[in-house]
């Protein structure tokens, strides 16, 4: 009998697991105990089609916080909330090249880079509408919960440690507050950044949302629109050009896909009209990207023919 599709993508996502679990290189984030503490053995990989399906390999049920990959559907709120030109009043659309903690504002307007290093996202995050800090994080939850497609919460461990250790962020802030990027207060706009970046999510809830930014914002499982298409272009451009940090032009010419990478060892892309992958393994490489992850994702960019700019 002839092979379902299904089982086809099940038995390559776990070629390529198999393949993979060997690769060693990296080390886990250790800034924070309770990401030092990451069983670095995890590793799992998560394909949700547009039709709602969601393919599984490995440890893709496995609770971590989402990091940096919240930035890019944090930055979907703002732009919803304030408009494209109001946004980048604040903060560039240019790649970094630097690392995620970079202090280089831009010259004249303050500007961080874009909204995926550090400095940027929090800027994205104090644009976010609310009349408090509540309620302002109450619609970031509930934003990167409607791209999940279930209710997420905070890892209060984590993010406790966060707000101890976070002074370089802090320092970000009011270097941009002095710059004039951000005017919302330093410490409310870095505690709703620290809990955004608290957010607990598995591999397979990252790979329903980056489908939900693959279809134009209507995630397939649930059925619920949660933001326009033409927001969903918007961050997908800002995720393929700055969504990988100092590694954004290696990684779009060799996977060729809208990313966003997390400390946590987290891992979303978007196959535009295609699929969302969700990754999640530990280890992580010089631009702070889960090792196994990129891997990962360049093999099966690279055996789908799926880089965005790919012409047959
Ligand atoms: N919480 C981390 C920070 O702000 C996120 C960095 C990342 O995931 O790349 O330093």
């Amino acid at each position: 009998a002839p092979e379902k599709l299904s089982d086809i993508v099940t038995s390559f996502l776990d070629i390529v697991h198999d393949r993979l679990i060997s690769d060693r290189r990296g080390a886990v984030a250790d800034y924070i105990p309770q990401l030092a503490g990451a069983d670095p053995e995890l590793f799992g990989i998560a394909l949700c089609g547009l039709n709602g399906r969601v393919y599984e390999s490995g440890d893709t049920g496995v609770d971590f916080t989402i990091q940096s990959a919240s930035k890019p559907f944090v930055y979907s709120l703002a732009l919803d909330d304030q408009g494209l030109d109001a946004v980048h009043d604040r903060v560039g659309a240019e790649p970094s090249g630097e690392a995620f903690n970079s202090v280089k504002l831009e010259a004249g307007t303050g500007r961080p880079p874009n909204p995926m290093v550090n400095a940027g996202a929090i800027v994205t995050t104090s644009l976010v509408s609310g009349r408090s800090p509540e309620e302002r994080f109450g619609r970031i939850l509930a934003r990167l919960s409607a791209f999940a497609g279930r209710d997420l919460s905070v890892d209060e461990a984590v993010l406790a440690s966060e707000q101890e250790s976070g002074d370089r962020n802090r320092a970000l802030a009011y270097l941009m507050r002095g710059a004039g990027s951000l005017t919302a207060p330093v410490a409310e706009t870095l505690d709703t950044y620290f809990r955004q970046c608290s957010v607990l999510v598995t591999a397979r809830d990252i790979a329903v949302m980056g489908a939900t930014l693959a279809n134009g914002g209507v995630n397939p499982v649930t059925g619920q629109r949660v933001t326009s298409a033409e927001t969903c272009q918007h961050v997908m451009t800002i995720m393929a050009t700055c969504g990988m940090y100092d590694y954004a032009g290696e990684w779009l010419l060799r996977a060729g896909l809208p990313a966003k990478s997390g400390v946590a060892g987290g891992l979303v892309a978007s196959s535009p009209g295609e699929f969302g992958l969700g990754l999640f393994s530990p280890r992580l490489d010089a631009s702070g990207a889960s090792v196994r992850g990129v891997a990962a994702a360049q093999q099966l960019a690279t055996r789908f023919g799926l880089h965005v700019l790919h012409r047959p």
